[in-house]
């Protein structure tokens, strides 16, 4: 069982981030945000999947007036990312959103970051202070030579402590390096140093494929570690598989659960049937449904029952049939042609039964 980082409770709308509150999934949209009917609907769509906080770009003043709309409708609280201009960051902060991803060093106006703070304060919007390489301190370049661990870590403190002496507290930090191990470290450094609600997550971590191994690293570690309030997963491809995969990984850890776990086997020279098929039919129609049980498909009878027994349900596979057992135990044999509807049947009966 992972004993997870003690940390502050930070509010980006009504949900909470840090204490004792589940690690929080977000995402981001990949639409304009001035095209407000495809940012809602992929909004609509992310949400359902379970994204529980978005973040959408704001590069551009057109894009900070749809705010007001996206915010008004919007199922999850919507963090905006201003980035560069603090007269967008202004724009932003009348619009209703709940937070605002800021990088200090980038701004690196300590005047106009406090502004930013005080309006923050006054309209009860959390921020997240995000450290990169790229944004950090010419003075942090100078000590440490480059972009290191140590570098990261110290300037997230130091924009933390400046945040805290002005009086404001609802801010989480990300810090994301430029590889997986030099993230691990600056959160690790930092973490070590404050209790300030952690955003995890690997920058750029690529397409779906190698992106969800890289995250799965990168963020399971940490979160191993006990490191890790709220997480991203970054993938060139559609936001909705971020989620999928952020819960994948969460999951995995047993630190939340969504949808249906499915177990199956990786297939040897004693299959008979096209198990392939049978478990991506089986994932497709169970996709939307959120149950806390555990369905194994496995390719033959020899070690199925045995090898899944912590499954709650599950199809041992034989030639033209399969043994449909529950709890470890058979219940009865099935045609080929009907494994699938047979046990999606059964499931919807523990969905009913309560089981
Ligand atoms: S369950 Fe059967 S088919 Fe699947 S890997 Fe194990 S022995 Fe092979």
């Amino acid at each position: 069982m992972i004993k997870r980082r003690k940390t502050r409770a930070v509010y980006v709308g009504n949900v909470k981030i840090g204490d004792d509150a589940p690690i929080v999934v977000q995402s981001m949209t990949d639409t304009k945000t001035h095209d407000i009917e495809a940012t809602l609907s992929q909004i609509y769509r992310l949400s359902k999947a379970g994204c529980e906080i978005i973040r959408v770009a704001v590069p551009t003043e057109k894009d900070a007036e749809a705010l007001p709309e996206i915010t008004k409708n919007s199922p999850i609280p919507v963090i905006a990312d201003i980035h560069f201009s603090p007269r967008i960051a202004f724009k932003a902060l009348e619009s209703g959103i709940s937070g605002i991803r800021l990088n200090p060093g980038n701004i690196n106006d300590k005047g106009k970051i406090k502004e930013i703070i005080e309006e923050c304060k006054k309209r009860n919007i959390a921020i997240r202070i995000g450290v990169n390489s790229g944004s950090l301190e010419e003075r942090l370049l100078q000590k440490y030579g480059y972009p290191s661990a140590e570098a990261l870590a110290e300037s997230a403190l130091y924009w933390s402590e400046f945040f805290e002496s002005v009086g404001f507290y609802n801010f989480k930090v990300s810090i994301k390096g430029s590889d997986v191990l030099q993230n691990i470290e600056a959160n690790k450094i930092f973490a070590e140093k404050t209790d300030i609600p952690l955003h995890i997550g690997i920058t750029e971590a690529g397409p779906a494929g190698r992106g969800s191994i890289k995250s799965a690293v990168g963020i399971g570690i940490l979160l191993y570690l006990g490191i890790g309030d709220t997480i991203r997963v970054s993938l060139t491809a559609d936001p909705e598989e971020e989620i999928e995969t952020a819960y994948n990984i969460l999951q995995s850890l047993g630190l939340r659960r969504k949808g249906i776990e499915i177990i199956s086997c990786p297939t040897c020279g004693r299959i008979e049937v096209n198990l392939p098929d049978i478990v991506y039919k089986v994932e497709q129609s169970l996709k939307g449904k959120d149950l806390p049980i555990k369905v194994a498909i496995m390719g033959c009878v020899v070690n199925a029952i045995g090898e899944a027994k912590e499954a709650d349900i599950g199809l041992a596979c034989g030639n033209k049939s399969a043994i449909l057992f529950k709890k470890g135990e058979p219940i009865r044999r099935v045609l080929e042609e009907d494994m699938v509807k047979e046990l999606l049947k059964e499931i919807e009966e523990m969905e009913k039964n309560g089981e």
